[in-house]
């Protein structure tokens, strides 16, 4: 620990997780309970797309949430009671994840994110959406609601480069995502990346964590690609339109994109979680603890840390 030269920890790890933010910011370890508010997506019911991006599983990036069939209610006890059995939990944010939590009239969303405000031991509200999905009067809500509580809007970039972005089918441009960004100003914000999208190289990655900094987000989530069972990416992938890295080349491009990246930016994750029996590949992002080792190992071993090359970056350009 001695020599761990990054400041935003109080343990092994040289980037700022969202478990030592939890402890800063609400004295002891907060969880995150993904919830399904039954809603759908721009990007599958033909408002900008049909059938979604290629990677999108059925559930709407919200494969650990309860059955929007359940009241928000009993969803939320569901989930808290695992997290429960396995942690000292302090509190818990409730955090809209499936589909577009902001595709509806805003009274519909008011109702919702209220109720979800008012669950037992909640200390926030985190809502995942798209950028191109904000409409003027659902921002003065989030405004309005951010004013009360602890609120965290995730947005999904994936990618800064345009063509991967029409390659998977994400329905919005990188200027579309800007715009979005744009209207949450002073707000949190946390960007959700893909690494090792079709197509993409080791630079274009690194692109995109770069220009991500530039954005000075409150948290990015890291994202390794995971192909799941009945998306249209496992058809791509089962016909050889693209290949996977094995660990140790993501392990390489997290440790170069942490780097670039501000260290007071929270990094809510370093890898997805997919659902044991809809993963087809990659295989290795099944054993996530042996990945998080392998990070802190590769970047003690380089004797880097989230934004180490910062300055570098901001003097240089
Ligand atoms: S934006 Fe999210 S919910 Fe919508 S299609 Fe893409 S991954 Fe699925």
């Amino acid at each position: 620990m001695k020599e761990n030269p990054f400041v935003f920890t109080d343990s092994n790890k040289r980037y700022y997780t969202y478990d030592y933010y939890g402890k800063k910011t609400f004295g002891g370890k907060v969880c995150k309970v993904p919830l399904d508010g039954g809603f759908t997506c721009p990007n599958i019911d033909g408002r900008c797309g049909r059938g979604g991006c290629t990677y999108c599983s059925g559930r709407g990036s919200g494969d650990f949430a309860p059955s929007p069939l359940l009241p928000l209610t009993e969803q939320y006890d569901a989930v808290r009671k695992i997290m429960d059995r396995k942690w000292k939990v302090t509190g818990y944010i409730p955090y809209l994840q499936a589909h577009t939590n902001t595709y509806a009239p805003v009274s519909r969303l008011r109702a919702l994110y209220e109720e979800a405000l008012a669950l037992p031991g909640a200390l926030g509200l985190a809502i995942a959406t798209r950028a191109d999905c904000l409409e003027d009067d659902t921002v003065a809500l989030l405004r309005d609601i951010d004013k009360r509580t602890h609120l965290t809007v995730e947005l999904g970039l994936q990618t800064i480069h345009d063509d991967t972005a029409r390659r998977i089918g994400r329905g919005h441009d990188f200027a579309a995502f800007l715009r979005g960004y744009e209207k949450l100003a002073g707000l949190r914000v946390m960007i959700h990346l893909i690494d090792f999208l079709p197509g993409e190289t080791p630079d274009m990655m690194l692109g995109t964590a770069k220009a991500v900094a530039a954005l000075r987000p409150h948290g990015v989530k890291f994202h390794m690609l995971c192909v799941l069972r009945g998306s249209a990416l496992e058809k791509e992938y089962r016909a050889g339109g693209f290949s996977l890295p094995g660990k140790d080349a993501y392990i390489d491009i997290l440790c170069r994109q942490l780097e670039v990246l501000p260290p007071e930016t929270v990094i809510g994750r370093v890898t997805g979680d997919a659902p044991e029996e809809l993963l087809v590949a990659p295989d290795w992002t099944r054993k996530k603890i042996d990945l998080l080792n392998s990070l802190d190992k590769e970047l003690t071993k380089r004797n880097s840390c989230q934004g180490k090359f910062v300055e570098t970056i901001q003097k240089n350009g």
